[in-house]
């Protein structure tokens, strides 16, 4: 950064409605409507309804669209991938995360000076999403949902064979997986396809709406059938995908002797498969682990971390041992499940 470059927290800044660029005159990802928003991507805790203003990625625009219909924002200015818009003096640019279709790096420039706010975002290729791009800065403003260690992610594809050696041990029984309603039920479809599951999978409800729209924007994922007038015994043996909340309230037991399964990053811990009930936890997560996040941290030569969202103390420990300067950003209103 250049000696006269202003100093990154002179002109971001932390916000009760987020954090908030003064030069351009914008919030990213508010927890309260604003009249200016930069939007990462499509998750609730990150793109809420109401501003007057929004500008983000077409998928990003599509998704809220999809989600929140007119709410979605006054004016939707959809960025692609590697374009720049002017806000004030700042110039703002969004790269891809690796995280769910559309989601975004926001890069910042401003008299010299390049602050990165990753988002939520993933190293791992993700055959839904493009993959995340490193991007040189003075400044990265990092996740760290799995800021710990002991998160080190396993393979997608070891996670996904465990599911279909389950279904050829049990084929009696359904087995009924949780996923997020956005990436997470798409990256499981997308990933059993690429393991050679051709039959149909059985969504919930709450997840046709995204899917179709995955499908719209280019994202093949085989055949899906909706679950209704379905009958008991022709799920037997099939894989039906519903929002974590549903695999363990009473909607499931219209299923016929379900194997609960859940995919996320959490079932690493096995206290929280169990308390959620889940038998067949699958370790499958869109956000960055340990690794993933120190990799980044190294890689793109910031002088300055500053962390928020998740485990911050572990990594501002991390980034301060191998010289960087780093700050935890006391941001709230994020959700550790999407
Ligand atoms: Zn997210
Ligand atoms: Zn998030």
């Amino acid at each position: 950064m250049p000696l006269t470059s202003p100093r990154p927290e002179s002109w971001i800044k932390t916000t009760s409605a987020g954090l908030y660029c003064e030069p351009g005159d914008f919030h990213i990802d508010p927890l309260l409507p604003v009249p200016r928003a930069v939007i990462t991507h499509g998750h609730g805790d990150h793109a809420r309804p109401g501003s007057a203003q929004v500008l983000a990625t077409p998928g990003t625009i599509a998704i809220m669209q999809q989600r929140y219909g007119e709410a979605a924002g006054g004016s939707l200015q959809p960025l692609a991938y590697g374009e720049t818009a002017a806000e004030g003096d700042v110039m703002v640019r969004l790269v891809p995360a690796g995280h769910v279709l559309g989601s975004a790096q926001i890069v910042l420039e401003y008299h010299g000076s390049r602050v990165v706010v990753s988002g939520d975002y993933k190293r791992r290729p993700d055959p839904t999403c493009e993959p995340f791009e490193p991007c040189n800065c003075d400044v990265l403003i990092t996740e760290a949902t799995f800021g710990l260690p002991v998160f080190r992610h396993p393979p997608d594809s070891q996670e996904i064979d465990k599911l279909l050696h389950s279904l050829a041990l049990f084929p009696e029984r359904c087995h009924l997986v949780g996923v997020y309603a956005l990436g997470k039920c798409q990256r499981v479809l997308a990933l059993l396809r690429r393991a050679g599951y051709e039959e149909p999978v059985y969504l919930h409800g709450a997840l046709i709406g995204l899917t179709e729209l995955y499908e719209s924007l280019g994202v093949p994922l085989g055949p899906v059938l909706p679950l209704t007038g379905v009958t008991r015994d022709a799920l037997k043996g099939r894989i039906v995908l519903a929002p974590p909340g549903a695999t363990a309230d009473r909607w499931s037991r219209r299923l016929p002797d379900p194997l609960i399964a859940m995919a996320s990053g959490w079932m690493r811990v096995r206290q929280r498969a169990k308390a959620r009930g889940v038998e067949l936890p699958l370790v499958i997560s869109d956000h960055a682990d340990w690794d993933e996040l120190t990799a980044t941290i190294d890689e793109v030569a910031a002088e300055e971390i500053w962390v928020t969202h998740g485990r911050e103390e572990a990594l501002v420990h991390y980034a301060t041992q191998k010289g960087y300067r780093a700050r935890a950003l006391a941001l709230t209103g994020f959700e550790e499940d999407e």
